[in-house]
């Protein structure tokens, strides 16, 4: 199976030759500007030295300052933090947001380390690479494995270097320059972009099912949207499993229950399915929003659904979304579904270097309008070009970034 890397690298080659993008450029576009390997020793509770190795990949920085997430997993490794470097490329350029691409990672396993040994971690990987981002260099925010608290911790430690400067990271507590929404911002955007997607064939959330993948940061937002919005949810899951309800299933209910027993399992609105089971239901729109590489060569033909939405990051390989496009299954891709987390976090920088703050209605209406006027570009490039909305979206990302880069010159 390819990498996350290996098939944005393909979707890449695709649209750059649609578009006739000269060997020269290509080149240019696909080498990162800058590796950052560095060491990361911390002295762990027990007295003894751990070493542990981290990464920042600064992909392309053409249209603005770059930005990304940081993962701390033990699977992190320098391939794939530049392949998802590359993807916050695109994905910054599809919502037209001022920003270019990085990522950074840590190889740990964060259930190894306390609370205290993680934050001087994070505090000792700040020590290694503080020159090299900040506000108008590269800004990081969470992902797996780090949360509002580690950007806390990056934000203090930055300053002991370079003096008040909140805008050096973004995903902040919210009483810590943090900004209203963006805990519910990718699956608000998730929402926001599926019913617009809808509307384009002259469907609504109320005439139409949805099984959802996930019942996560993404999954459980955009559920709650989804049914706010009049949507019926009949499926819904997480790592241990699924439920399915013909009827619809009560999400404010089902939150509860998850919350309180860490799991979905037992909950009683449905009838217990696997997670295989709830990709193939007879849904009108499937949004996978937990792992990557759920819809393959093995699972893609038997999938019932008409609409797919790719609210986690690669969910579909390219082997499937070959048999997507052969069955006319309308895909929504993943570097403009799930890309409202980053358009409020560049809200949260633009609140920090102004000193001024939004409140939450005012960031869910400028996040749907970003979403929404996103969606309709492409939508057109699609219509125009007869190409499906990855190909159009990497079309647009790609010609504003070549666009940025030719006319700043090198
Ligand atoms: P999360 O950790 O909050 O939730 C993940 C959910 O997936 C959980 O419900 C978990 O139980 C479930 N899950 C885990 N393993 C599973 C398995 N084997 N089968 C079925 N379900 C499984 O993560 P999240 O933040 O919601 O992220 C979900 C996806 O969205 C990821 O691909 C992530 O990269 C992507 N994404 C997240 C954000 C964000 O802002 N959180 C932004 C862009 C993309």
């Amino acid at each position: 199976m390819k990498s996350a890397f290996e098939a944005a690298q393909q979707y890449f080659e695709e649209a750059a030759s649609i578009m006739g993008l000269s060997d020269s450029m290509k080149d240019l576009l696909v080498t990162p500007e800058r590796e950052i390997k560095v060491q990361v020793p911390i002295r762990r509770d027990n007295g003894q030295i751990a070493t542990y190795i981290g990464y920042r990949m600064q992909h392309n920085s053409a249209r603005g300052p770059m930005k990304g997430g940081l993962r701390y997993h033990h699977e992190v490794n320098a391939d794939e933090v530049l392949g998802l470097a590359s993807l916050m490329t695109w994905k910054t350029a599809v919502v037209d947001i001022p920003y270019g691409g990085a990522k950074g990672g840590i190889s740990v396993d964060v259930r190894d380390l306390s609370v205290d040994e993680l934050e001087r971690l994070t505090r000792r990987f700040v020590d290694e690479i503080h020159d090299l981002f900040g506000p108008d260099k590269d800004i990081p925010a969470p992902d797996m494995g780090t949360s509002s608290q580690t950007m806390a911790w990056i934000m203090n430690q930055y300053q002991k270097f370079h003096g008040f400067a909140p805008a050096c990271v973004t995903g902040k507590p919210v009483d810590l320059y943090g900004a209203e929404g963006r805990e519910e911002a990718t699956g608000r955007g998730v929402s926001n972009l599926t019913l617009a997607f809808l509307r384009r064939f002259n469907r609504t959330a109320e005439n139409s099912t949805f099984a959802i993948q996930g019942f996560g940061n993404v999954g459980t937002y955009t559920a709650s949207c989804l049914q706010q919005a009049g949507a019926r949810i009949i499926a819904i899951s997480d790592v241990n499993g699924g439920l399915f309800n013909p009827a619809g299933i009560d999400i404010p209910a089902a939150l509860e229950y998850s919350a309180a027993q860490k799991t979905l399992q037992g909950f009683p609105g449905g009838t217990p399915i696997s997670n295989a089971e709830l990709l193939l239901l007879d849904a009108d729109v499937l949004i996978p929003a937990a792992l990557g590489n759920v819809l393959t060569a093995e699972n893609a033909h038997d999938v019932r659904a008409k609409f797919i939405v790719e609210a986690a990051n690669g969910p579909i390989t390219p082997e499937a979304d070959a048999i997507f496009r052969q069955r006319e299954i309308p895909v929504l891709p993943d570097i403009l579904a799930n890309a409202g987390g980053v358009t409020v976090s560049y809200f949260e920088w633009v609140q920090n270097q102004q000193y001024f703050r939004w409140d939450l209605s005012r960031v869910r209406e400028e996040l749907e309008k970003y979403m929404t006027r996103s969606f309709n570009r492409i939508w057109t490039i699609a219509v125009e070009k007869k190409v499906p909305l990855r190909t159009a979206a990497y079309l647009l990302a790609i010609g504003r970034v070549a666009r940025a880069t030719e006319l700043g010159g090198v």
